[in-house]
């Protein structure tokens, strides 16, 4: 099954390097089948905007205001990231989480902010390393996902997908054993069952992020209930991603 690999360049690139990556990129994705989604810093959408059109990638940012306009001196809109030609963005990655102190209760905002311009939405979700060891990876999940998700209707599932993103392996080389993601991501269509229903969890896209590599994502992939991936440092290297994608 066509599986969503989505690259986040968190901050890193000057526009100049973006231009030379997709220049690289480009080319070596074309004939490849899954999803593919670059999600950029903001100085870079106008560029994705004009590299990417009639191409098979798809771009987003990677964060938006709980705003829609205003005074809001350094934020940045759904309407305006739209705006560009954006068609997801991501909401509560945990290092907005906890570098920028995002509340489950903003990042609900958030997502209803991208709803109501039509971009979809990838909900970032998952525990630190401390809930890990001490068994809480499920209260926290199923925390977030119900003030994320809460008010918004069923319908609108289909333009979110679930990133499960355990904060510990994020960026650390290190990974849960694919029963743990496993676990996770069964956990993770339970909660959104109970939400919404069961109909609409099993249509959920759910990836899995945190140091993926080309090494061990061909197995993160294989497991039951893995749509794809968010993949942060390894999307960076052109050549490493592509590897990845395919
Ligand atoms: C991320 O930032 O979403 C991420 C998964 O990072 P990395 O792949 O570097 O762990």
């Amino acid at each position: 099954m066509k599986k969503l690999i989505v690259g986040n360049f968190k901050m890193n690139t000057t526009v100049q390097e973006f231009s030379n990556y997709l220049d690289k990129f480009l080319p070596d994705v074309k004939s490849l089948k899954n999803g593919i989604v670059l999600c950029v810093p903001y100085t870079h959408l106008m560029l994705a905007n004009q590299k990417l059109v009639a191409t098979n990638v798809l771009f987003g940012s990677q964060n938006i205001s709980t705003e829609e306009n205003g005074a809001y001196t350094g934020e940045v809109s759904s309407i305006m990231v739209k705006s560009l030609g954006a068609t997801y963005t991501i909401v509560g990655h945990s290092e907005r989480r906890k570098l920028f102190r995002e509340t489950d209760e903003q990042i609900n905002q958030k997502i209803k902010m991208a709803l109501g311009v039509n971009l979809k939405v990838i909900l970032c979700v998952g525990e630190t390393k401390f809930e890990h060891n001490n068994n809480k990876t499920k209260l926290v999940i199923k925390r977030e996902l119900e003030i994320a998700l809460k008010g918004l209707y069923e319908n609108e599932l289909k333009n979110i997908v679930i990133a499960y993103e355990p904060v510990w392996a994020i960026g650390t080389g290190k990974t849960p054993s694919t029963k743990e993601i496993e676990n996770v991501v069964d956990y993770i269509k339970n909660v959104v069952a109970e939400i919404f229903s069961q109909k609409s969890a099993e249509k959920l896209c759910i990836l899995y992020g945190g140091s993926v590599d080309e090494n061990n994502c061909a197995n993160i992939l294989k497991i039951e209930g893995v749509g794809g991936l968010l993949v942060g440092g390894s999307c960076l290297s052109p050549d490493k991603f592509v590897n990845i994608i395919k």
